[in-house]
C-alpha cells in the first residue's frame, strides 16, 4: 500500500462494537482471567497488555503506523520529542563513548550533552557544516554514534543522508536522524542507511499545535535495547495523545502537500523583495543543498528562513507589523508562525555564539501554515513594507 493509504487504513483491531474510527484506551492497567494467564503475561509467554507504562492499544496503534510510514520493523512512542531523543542516547551510549552531533541540531539536544551526558562520562563533539570531511576527521576510536537533523532548524542545512549512511557504515557507527522537519511523508532516512529515526510528533505529525509527542523508529535489533528503559523509566506517551496523533497521521500527506506548496510560494515571493538579502528554502535552486534535497526529499518542507537587509531593527519591525501570523516559537501548525530568533529564542546568546549556529540578526523563520496563501503573503507584505 502507498503512504496515504497506510496512514489511513492501518489501525488496531476493531472491538465488538464495530466502530469505524479507532477508540481510545484511557486505562492505566489491564486485567487477567486467571492467575495462570497473569503469570504467562508477566513471563512474556503470551503477548498481553499489562500496564500502560509497558504497552497500551492506543499507543501501539500510533507506533505501528509510524513504523509503517518510516519503513522500519518497529517504533516506540514517547511523551515528547526530547524524551525520544534522550531515550536513544541513554540506551545506546555508555560511559567512555563518544558521539558526533551536528552543531545545527535542536537546542535542547545539545543541552542534554552539555548538562547531563557529559557529567555521566559521555564525550561529544559538535560538528559545523554538512561536508562529510569535517566529520571524518572528528571520528575517534571510541566514537559510537552520529546524530544529525536534515533540514536543520532554523538554518535549513541539508545533509546528504546517503553519504552519511556510508560514512557511518564504514566506521561502524550508529546513525541517528531527527526527521522532524521532513516527516516520513517527505523523507525516509532508513532508505539511506539510518539506523534510528527520531521525531518530535509535536510538530507536523500532530500538525495542529495541540499536544506534545515523540517517536523513535528502527528495526528490532536497535529498538530492543530501548525497551527496558521505556518500561522502567516511563517516558510514556498518553493514550489520549497517541489517539490524537494516529488521527493526525490520516491527514499528514494532504497537510504536508499544502504546507510545502505555501512555503514554496512564500520563498518565491521573498526572493523578489528588495528588503530581503537572501532566502533559504531547500527547493530553491540558490540553496547550497538543492541537488541533495531534490534527491532525498519529496518536496521542500514547510519552513522558510530569510535574512532581512536591515538586521535586528528590521527583524523586530517586521514582527511588530504583521497582523495575522502567530508570533510563537513553535512550528508545523495549521497556523502560520513567524519567529525572529535573534530577538527571541536565541536572544541570550552573544552575536558570535548566534552566528556560529547560523542565526544572524536579520534572520526570520516562517512555518507556513494551511491558511490561504494570499492572506499569508498580504500579511507578510504589511510587515515588510512597514516604515
Ligand atoms: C521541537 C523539536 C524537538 C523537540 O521536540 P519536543 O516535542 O518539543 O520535545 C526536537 N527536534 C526538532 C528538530 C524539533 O523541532
Amino acid at each position: 500500500m502507498k503512504f496515504e493509504t497506510l496512514a489511513i487504513r492501518l489501525r488496531m483491531k476493531q472491538t465488538g462494537e464495530k466502530e469505524h474510527s479507532s477508540p481510545i484506551f484511557p486505562t492505566s492497567s489491564f486485567t487477567f482471567d486467571s492467575s495462570e494467564e497473569m503469570r504467562a503475561a508477566f513471563s512474556e509467554e503470551i503477548e498481553a497488555n499489562i500496564y500502560s507504562r509497558y504497552s497500551n492499544p492506543s499507543v501501539s496503534e500510533f507506533e505501528n503506523k509510524m513504523a509503517a510510514l518510516e519503513g522500519t520493523e518497529t517504533a516506540l512512542a514517547t511523551a515528547s520529542g526530547m524524551s525520544s531523543i534522550f531515550t536513544v542516547f541513554a540506551c545506546h551510549l555508555k560511559q567512555g563513548d563518544h558521539i558526533l552531533l551536528s552543531q545545527a541540531v535542536f537546542g535542547s539536544t545539545i543541552k542534554l550533552f552539555e548538562n547531563f551526558f557529559s557529567k555521566w562520562g559521555i564525550q561529544y563533539d559538535l560538528i559545523r557544516g554538512t561536508e562529510i570531511t569535517q566529520w571524518q576527521v572528528a571520528v575517534k576510536s571510541n566514537t559510537k554514534m552520529v546524530y544529525l537533523e536534515t533540514p536543520s532548524n532554523p538554518a535549513l542545512e541539508i545533509y546528504d543522508l546517503a553519504n552519511f549512511g556510508s560514512f557511518c557504515k564504514n566506521h561502524g557507527l550508529l546513525y541517528v536522524v531527527d526527521n522532524c522537519f521532513a516527516t516520513p511523508y517527505l523523507q525516509n532516512p532508513i532508505l539511506f542507511g539510518a539506523d534510528l529515526v527520531v521525531h518530535s510528533a509535536t510538530k507536523y505529525i500532530d500538525g495542529q499545535g495541540r499536544i506534545l509527542g515523540g517517536v523513535i523508529a528502527g528495526n528490532n535489533e536497535v529498538i530492543a535495547p530501548l525497551i527496558p528503559f521505556m518500561r522502567n523509566a516511563g517516558p510514556t506517551l498518553s493514550p489520549f495523545n497517541a489517539w490524537l496523533l494516529s488521527k493526525s497521521l490520516e491527514t499528514l500527506a494532504v497537510r504536508m502537500d499544502r504546507h510545502c506548496e505555501n512555503a514554496a510560494k512564500l520563498a518565491t515571493f521573498l526572493n523578489d523583495k528588495t528588503e530581503v538579502k537572501y532566502v533559504n528554502y531547500p527547493f530553491l535552486e540558490s540553496h547550497p543543498g538543492f541537488d541533495v534535497a531534490r534527491l532525498q526529499m519529496k518536496a521542500g518542507g514547510g519552513i522558510v528562513a530569510f535574512e532581512l537587509k536591515g538586521g535586528m531593527v528590521a527583524g523586530k519591525k517586521l514582527i511588530d507589523h504583521i497582523q495575522m501570523m502567530s508570533i510563537s516559537p513553535n512550528l508545523g501548525d495549521t497556523r502560520t508562525i513567524i519567529t525572529h530568533p535573534a530577538s527571541s529564542t536565541h536572544s541570550k546568546l552573544t552575536l558570535t555564539q548566534r552566528e556560529a549556529v547560523g542565526i544572524t540578526d536579520g534572520l526570520i523563520r516562517i512555518s507556513a501554515g494551511l491558511e490561504h496563501i494570499d492572506d499569508i503573503l498580504e500579511d507578510l507584505e504589511l510587515g515588510l513594507s512597514a516604515k
